[in-house]
């Protein structure tokens, strides 16, 4: 494929802009504030699931006004046989032992919900002060499995999206905004 074909088809998959650059930076604002309010002077650890929510993580954690640390995972699940839940297979763990922190997880989007519920459950069995979610998007419509993130910042319906971390096949992650992938591109 010659330059000109690959970037028109890269921008094909653009279908149109579902939320702003700006409107996710006043959101995140928003939720920080949440978290540095109900955690201040309590010891946190916001844990990143790589890689979708790395864009997010590096702002949400600037709009975080108290002290916080910072861990990354790795994470795969398979469902091969149920629809219900899976097996977590941790690729790359945390450095840290969480029993003295109040757990924040730090995550892209909550489709079927079961990749969070296995990451709960299995952050859960290592006795951490307490775990809470924090996603920013939600397609409960997509659910599979009995779960609720704590705070998300976005709301959307059954569709693809792209962009600010979010991929497809491993493209469009840097985009500074949600976009609707197109499907036909
Ligand atoms: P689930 O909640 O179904 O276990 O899985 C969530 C994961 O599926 C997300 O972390 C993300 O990697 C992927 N995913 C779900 N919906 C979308 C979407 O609309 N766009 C992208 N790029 N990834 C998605």
């Amino acid at each position: 494929m010659d330059k000109n074909s690959v970037v028109e088809k890269y921008e094909r998959g653009i279908k149109r802009v579902v939320i702003t650059a700006e409107e996710i930076q006043a959101a995140i604002k928003e939720a920080g504030k949440k978290i540095s309010d109900s955690y201040d002077g309590k010891p946190i650890l916001l844990v990143s699931i790589l890689k979708g929510a790395f864009v997010f993580m590096a702002d949400f954690c600037r709009a975080i006004t108290v002290p916080c640390e910072i861990g990354f995972m790795c994470a795969k699940s398979y469902y091969e046989g149920t629809v219900s839940s899976g097996v977590v297979k941790i690729t790359m763990d945390l450095d840290k032992d969480i029993s003295n922190y109040h757990v924040v997880i730090v995550e892209d989007i909550v489709d079927t919900g079961r990749t969070l519920n296995d990451i709960v459950k299995m952050l859960k069995s290592r006795n951490p002060l307490s775990v809470r979610v924090v996603t920013l998007l939600d397609k409960p419509e997509r659910r599979l499995v009995d779960f609720k993130p704590d705070i998300a910042l976005f709301t959307i319906p059954d569709y693809f999206v792209i962009g600010y971390g979010l991929d497809c096949a491993e493209m469009y992650r840097n985009l500074p905004y949600i976009a609707e992938f197109n499907q036909e591109a």
